[in-house]
Order: structure tokens, then C-alpha cells, then sequence
């Protein structure tokens, strides 16, 4: 079988890298900053394209060059790839322990090279350290949030090059050890080098990927919900509550909307303060979506005003839901905050009997009912 020069393979895995990194830090560049590793990334590559590079010129520059500082290179650029992952994680990256063992590893490889001359222990000891790196980074890809292909497809990258080391090791009786005066031109070392090619472009493709998924899940949350609290914004409501709407009308089956709204609320403000009154604002948030269920939808209306739509949920049932969260913000307290009541107005479609038109209209039900529980003097229920 014709073999591709590994001299070949090394400068191809030096441009990738080259062109890789590249993508990478305009990506790093662009990105929201909370998206973390994307530099170290960009910069793990852009070391492991120049050992490649080293490593092509083999004869021509000094071993210490070719071998001893492509070696440390390749080593630092994985372990980058390792520090990245933990940043995207949102870890904080441990540097030592890994920098001493890489020290350490650099000290072995020149005995190898120039005490022992030993071809075989260079191969051993850097396939051990790449089963290493690629491993820890198989974990944290799988680990990576969101769970999306992104995510996997870095865990399998990682995995085949854990496969290709631990394949390297397991041959290398049968590599001799003049293999290393002229390049090495066996079937593995092929596979091994054409590892560090591939392997480059197929890491940064994954990177950017998971990065890319996290940037949409992030735009997706930021379009659809109030920052302060969380709860889905109006906009994100009606689109929800427009699909549970043709499903509850179709199967004829019930569908709640409660609106709520603190009482007195310009009150607290006026008392304690802007702030204290965002507190306010967040803790009924928090509490009241605790007591939701998770096919029904909290939104914020604006100021003080929630709205929530219970799908399948029958007015006596919506009731009491709304009674619980009154009874429970009126009654348990967060000790920094002061004591507030909130009014909830019920309206319920039946499916069948068909009052209200459409959403809007259930909301607007809903809304006449809050009005009505202000009426009858607030901390109170209406339907
Ligand atoms: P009611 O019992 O009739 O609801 O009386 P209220 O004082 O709560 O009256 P209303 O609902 O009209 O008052 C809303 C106030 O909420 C007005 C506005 O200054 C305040 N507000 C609106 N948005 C925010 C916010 O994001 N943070 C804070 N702290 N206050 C807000
Ligand atoms: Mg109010
Ligand atoms: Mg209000």
C-alpha cells in the first residue's frame, strides 16, 4: 500500500492548525464574554499546528528543536485544549499539578533522546500523555452544556484519539527503533499522525459547534424572558399559550389563566426603596413559579403583574392554585423583605362551552377578575 509521507502529514497538520486557530479567535472575538475557552482554545491550536510544524522539519533543524520543543509544544497545546473545556464549563482550571507532570515529561523525553536514544520510550511516554489529555477532555466534552451534537460530536473526536493512542502503545513491540533515522512509515504512525491533522480541524469544528449551540440557547433565553426574573416576557407568553390554546380547543379540555398583581405596591417602593422593591418583585416571582406545574407557563406582564396559563386545568382547580400562592406569600416571608399580599384574578376556557374567543380574550377575563379582587379590597382570589 502506498503510504503518504508523514513529512506530508505534519505540514498539513501545521497549516490546519494555523487556519484553525484563526477561526477560533475571531470566534473568541465575537463571542459574549460569559462564553468562556474559546481563546484557549484558539491558542491550544495555534501551538499544536507549530509542533507539527517542528516536527515536519525532523533532520533538517536540531533534535532539540524538532523533538524535544515540538514535543513540549504539542503537550502545552493539549493541555490548553483541557484548560479551555474547564473555562467553558465554567470550572476554574488547575495548572499545576498538569504543568509539573509535563515538566517532568519534557526531562524523560530528553534522556530519550539523547541519553537512552530510545525510540520506543519517546512514543510510549508521549501516547500516554495524549491518552491522558484526551480522555480528561472526552469527560468534560460529555459534560458540556447544552447536550446538544456540538457536545457529542467533541466527546467522540476525543475518543478516537484516546483509541488511536492506546493502538499506538499496544503496537509499539513491533516498531523498531531505527524506524526513528529515516520517518516512521508504518501503518499506525500513519494513523497517528493523520490523528494530529484531522484531529485538529475535527476538535475546532466540535468547539465551535458546542460554543455556536450555547450562543443560541443563551439569544433564545435573552428573546424570551425578563431578565429580572426569568419568567417567560409577553411576547414569549402569547406564542406559548397561542399553541396551548388550539390544543386545549381541539381535545376540549380546560384551560386556566391567572393574573395576578402585588398590592400596594408603589407603597413598598415609596417606603423602602427601588431596590427592595425589585427584591419584592423576585422573591413573588420565585415562589410562585415554585408552586407551578412544568407544562404551565409564568410569565411577567410588566411592573408587578404575572400572568400564568394552566393548560388542562379546570376553574376549580385553578382556584385553588391561586389561593395557595396568596395564602403562601401572605403568610411565609423572607425576613429581609417586607410583608406584601398579592390579588389574583381566575378565568377559565372550557374547550367546549367556547366564552372566551380567543387567548387574549381569556387573559382579558382574567385581568376583569384581578380588577375585582382589588375592588373587593385586595389579598383576595375573584373568578
Ligand atoms: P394595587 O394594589 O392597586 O396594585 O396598587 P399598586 O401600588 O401596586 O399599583 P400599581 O400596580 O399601579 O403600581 C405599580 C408600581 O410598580 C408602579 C411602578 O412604579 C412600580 N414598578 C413597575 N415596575 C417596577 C420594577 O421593575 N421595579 C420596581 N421596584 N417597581 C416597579
Ligand atoms: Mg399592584
Ligand atoms: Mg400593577
Amino acid at each position: 500500500m502506498e503510504l503518504i509521507n508523514p513529512r506530508t502529514f505534519l505540514v498539513v497538520a501545521n497549516l490546519l492548525g494555523m487556519l484553525c486557530a484563526l477561526v477560533l479567535w475571531v470566534q473568541a472575538r465575537s463571542f459574549p464574554d460569559d462564553i468562556e475557552g474559546l481563546r484557549d482554545w484558539a491558542k491550544a491550536v495555534f501551538l499544536i499546528g507549530c509542533a507539527s510544524g517542528l516536527a515536519s522539519m525532523r533532520h533538517m533543524l536540531p533534535d532539540a528543536v524538532s523533538i524535544i520543543a515540538a514535543s513540549g509544544m504539542l503537550l502545552l497545546g493539549q493541555f490548553l485544549l483541557v484548560i479551555g473545556l474547564q473555562r467553558y464549563n465554567g470550572r476554574k482550571p488547575f495548572w499545576r499539578p498538569t504543568l509539573d507532570v509535563i515538566g517532568a515529561v519534557l526531562i524523560l523525553l530528553i534522556w530519550l533522546t539523547y541519553g537512552a536514544h530510545n525510540y520506543q520510550g519517546r512514543i510510549f511516554i508521549m501516547a500516554l500523555a495524549h491518552i491522558g489529555f484526551f480522555s480528561f477532555g472526552a469527560l468534560l466534552a460529555w459534560q458540556a452544556e447544552p447536550k446538544g451534537f456540538g457536545s457529542r460530536f467533541l466527546t467522540v473526536v476525543f475518543l478516537l484519539g484516546v483509541v488511536v493512542a492506546v493502538w499506538r502503545v499496544a503496537t509499539l513491540s513491533a516498531t523498531v527503533d531505527e524506524a526513528d533515522e529515516i520517518f516512521d512509515y508504518n501503518l499506525i504512525q500513519q494513523v497517528y499522525l493523520g490523528m494530529f491533522s484531522l484531529g485538529v480541524l475535527g476538535l475546532s469544528i466540535g468547539f465551535i459547534l458546542l460554543a455556536n449551540e450555547r450562543l443560541r440557547v443563551e439569544l433564545e433565553f435573552m428573546a424570551t424572558r425578563d431578565p429580572m426574573t426569568g419568567a417567560f416576557n409577553r411576547r414569549a407568553f402569547f406564542s406559548r399559550a397561542a399553541v396551548e390554546w388550539a390544543r386545549g380547543m381541539r381535545s376540549r379540555r380546560p384551560l386556566a389563566v391567572i393574573a395576578a398583581d402585588i398590592d400596594f405596591f408603589k407603597k413598598v417602593n415609596d417606603t423602602h426603596g427601588h431596590h427592595i422593591g425589585d427584591l419584592v418583585i423576585k422573591d413573588y416571582a420565585r415562589r410562585a413559579a415554585q408552586m407551578l406545574r412544568l407544562p404551565d407557563i409564568f410569565a411577567r406582564f410588566g411592573g408587578e403583574e404575572f400572568v400564568m396559563l394552566l393548560p388542562e386545568t379546570s376553574l376549580a382547580e385553578a382556584q385553588h392554585v391561586a389561593e395557595r400562592i396568596r395564602h403562601e406569600v401572605g403568610t411565609h416571608r423572607d425576613k429581609a423583605l417586607p410583608p406584601y399580599t398579592v390579588s389574583l384574578g381566575v378565568a377559565v376556557a372550557q374547550g367546549n362551552a367556547g366564552q372566551a374567543a380567543d387567548i387574549e380574550a381569556l387573559v382579558a377575563e382574567a385581568d376583569a377578575a384581578l380588577y375585582r379582587a382589588k375592588q373587593g379590597g385586595r389579598n383576595r382570589v375573584e373568578v
